[in-house]
Formats: structure tokens, sequence, C-alpha cells
């Protein structure tokens, strides 16, 4: 757990232990999730590529994939997967 001090508020950020070992945190956040602004299929598919790339060699890939699936994460990419390879993972699963 993690108390931030926000003007008056004192937030608290539940953080699992295994995000401290996770590769992403060596790379922007905007690698992982799409821009608020529209973006093309190839830039996505760009992105999204760079981004398994650095989970490919991530020593939490299955905690983070499996934290994602618990939560239903709908964006970016999680464990090396997509929202949507995610939702389809979660189908077969069943
Ligand atoms: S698997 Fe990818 S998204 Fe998950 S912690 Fe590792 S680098 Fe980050």
């Amino acid at each position: 757990m993690l108390f931030i001090k926000y003007g008056f508020y004192m937030l608290e950020i539940k953080i699992s232990s295994w995000q401290y070992d996770a590769m992403c945190r060596q790379h922007s956040s905007n690698l992982f999730f799409p821009p608020a602004t529209f973006e093309k299929k190839e830039e996505r598919e760009k992105r999204e590529a760079k981004a398994k790339a650095v989970c490919s060699s991530c020593p939490v890939k299955l905690e983070c994939l499996e934290e994602a699936k618990e939560i239903a994460e709908p964006f970016g990419i999680w464990g090396g997967l997509n929202e949507v390879e995610r939702k389809r993972d979660l189908v077969f699963s069943e």
C-alpha cells in the first residue's frame, strides 16, 4: 500500500508486490495504453508490438496477466496481451 498526499487528502494506492519487478516501470505508460485521441490501426499495432516485446522478457508476466483478468482491466497491454486478446483468453478458458 502506498500513501500519497494530494492537497488536503491522503490517497491510498494499492500496489501489488510483483509490480516492483515489472519491466514496464522502465518505459513510458504511453507504450502500454492507447492515447486519449484517435490512434490509427498501424500506429496501434506498432505500439502494441513494442509493448509486447517488453512483456516477453518480464519476470512477472503471469502475475500481471492474472491481475488484469481478475479486475477485468478494459485497457492496455497487460501480461503481453491487449484487451481483446485477454477477453478471448477468458472466453476460451471457461
Ligand atoms: S508483463 Fe508487461 S505490462 Fe505486465 S508488468 Fe510486465 S512489462 Fe508490465
